[in-house]
């Protein structure tokens, strides 16, 4: 692979016991939804490709599970500055094979993965590793082999949250990328050899969720099981799990509602609210697609979104003025243009975008950004995640109305707040999500991100992201 935006990826491999394990089996091919074209194929694997895999990391556990936890860090940074180095590459990968656009990749793929890399290595460095407890010393040991299973969104990104904590409480690991954007997976593995991690204690095996997604799920020698994605695939993770009563972390969708209130800074509370739901195409678990705003300044929200709405462009990701790509795939142009024609025929107001192809771009897998206004709380577009760029605007009548129809869906994964800040705070304990922004408050790696009910069990990032890959054990004496 090169870091130009010349593409060549290697041929089909799995990652197996620290090297690239050729497979001649069928392959899933990966394609640039910009233009349709395949620009790889990856291993439709196999549970005997997932056995193989977790013998590797059996074998590989006892020995990284022993080492000191100021090792595993000191290997761990130097994945972080192997992910730096190769950053431009892992960025053209991320547009080639999911869309997401340079303007974003900078960020998504260059700068975010190393960072939060390092935030988890602190923590790592700084735990205590064991307390005393009257005449109990509790220790804190790795879980054992983890299978992790990632979303194709932000595809460095989401290994980087289960991969780097579970590797830095000395867990091995086996790692299924998103069979729609696999190609990050790769380059993980091989700064991971790079870094000097010890063959066996990472591995990767691609395939379908259904084959090796399940597998992994089922697996004896699997101790716990670590999955981002849907909450459709995650149930059934959970339900395959529960043969073997392991450990099972859940990061799943979300509906996030944006509460404006009326003392809010009406311009701002509605510009970033548009950027949450719009950025990477609304392909975020935490945007904020829905925006809640009071009756009376509904239609004053309405035109400042029209004109924040004009300032986004659409169109080939490469381009560095682009700031809206295509969807990841096709599946997903098709399901997000579903939920557009299901707006307007439950009755909602489209006020920008709608279905159909963006001006100018009859082939890819493009959408017309959507908002739409009036929307009943309890309507389709209101209740679904979508996972594409459509906004929901409500209106409501008074703060118990807003936190009403906040909580209402089955999510509890983010939220917002804007307004006077001890008001927004007081809004903000009364909602039922695992995080909530404040007046557009910027993301901390070093607070836990995860969701309340069928948004999810479990947390990534910062301290609770690293205890989320321990078991905890009482010695008495
Ligand atoms: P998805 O559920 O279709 O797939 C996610 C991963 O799970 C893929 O690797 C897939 O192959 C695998 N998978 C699918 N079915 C499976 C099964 N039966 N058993 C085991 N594995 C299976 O989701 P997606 O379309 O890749 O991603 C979008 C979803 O991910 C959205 O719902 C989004 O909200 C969610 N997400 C959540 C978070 C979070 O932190 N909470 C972050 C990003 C994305």
């Amino acid at each position: 692979m090169n870091s130009s935006s010349e593409l060549s990826f290697p041929a089909p491999a799995h990652w197996i016991d620290g090297r690239a394990v050729p497979f001649d089996g069928p392959v899933i091919d990966v394609v640039n939804p910009a233009t349709g074209a395949v620009i790889a194929t990856v291993p439709d694997g196999t549970s005997d490709d997932v056995d193989q895999a977790v013998s590797a990391a059996t074998a590989a556990f006892p020995a990284w599970a022993a080492t000191e936890p100021a090792e595993r860090a000191a290997v761990i940074r130097r994945i972080a500055a192997g992910l730096h180095e190769r950053g431009g590459e892992i960025a053209v990968a991320m547009t080639a094979e999911m869309g997401a656009p340079r303007s974003l990749t900078g960020t998504a793929a260059v700068g975010l993965p190393p960072m939060t890399i390092e935030s988890l290595a602190s923590v790592a460095e700084e735990f205590p590793w064991s307390e005393e407890i009257a005449n109990s010393l509790i220790v804190r040991e790795p879980i054992g082999v983890v299978g992790a299973i990632v979303p194709w969104n932000f595809p460095i990104q989401q290994i980087v949250t289960k991969v780097i904590p579970a590797l830095l409480a000395g867990n091995s690991v086996v790692l299924k990328p998103a069979e729609v954007a696999p190609l990050a997976g790769r380059i993980f593995a091989e700064v991971t050899a790079d870094a000097g991690l010890p063959a066996g204690v990472f591995n990767v095996v691609h395939g379908t969720g259904q084959v090796v997604g399940e597998a992994l799920a089922a697996h004896p020698g699997v101790d716990m099981v670590s999955f981002t994605g849907s909450t459709r695939a995650g149930k059934r993770v959970s339900a395959v799990a529960s043969e073997t009563v392991k450990r099972v972390a859940l990061e799943l969708g979300g509906k996030s509602a944006n509460i404006i209130l009326p003392d809010a800074d009406l311009k701002a509370a509605v510009t970033v609210g548009l950027a949450s739901a719009w950025t990477n195409n609304g392909q975020i678990c935490g945007a904020y697609t829905r925006m809640l705003i009071p009756a009376g300044l509904h239609d004053q929200a309405v035109d400042l979104l029209r004109e924040a709405a004009a300032e986004y462009t659409v169109g080939d990701p490469t381009d560095e003025s682009v700031l809206l790509g295509p969807l990841a795939s096709e599946a997903q142009r098709e399901r997000v243009t579903g939920y557009i024609e299901r707006g307007i025929a439950d009755g909602a107001t489209l006020i920008v975008g709608g279905p159909g192809r963006p001006e100018g771009l009859p082939t890819g897998a493009y959408v017309r950004p959507t908002i739409f206004a009036n929307v009943d709380p309890n309507s389709a577009i209101a209740q679904e995640e979508i996972f594409g760029p459509v906004l929901a605007v409500i209106p409501y009548t008074d703060d118990d109305h807003a936190v009403d129809i906040a909580n209402s869906t089955i999510y509890g994964l983010n939220g917002a707040v804007f307004g006077e800040p001890e008001h927004a705070l007081a809004i903000a304990q009364r909602m039922r999500t695992g995080q909530v922004d404040i007046n557009g408050a910027q993301f901390n790696p070093f607070a836990p991100f995860g969701g309340y009910k069928q948004s999810g069990n479990g947390r990534e990032y910062g301290r609770q992201g690293l205890e989320e890959f321990l078991e905890t054990k009482a010695i008495q004496r």
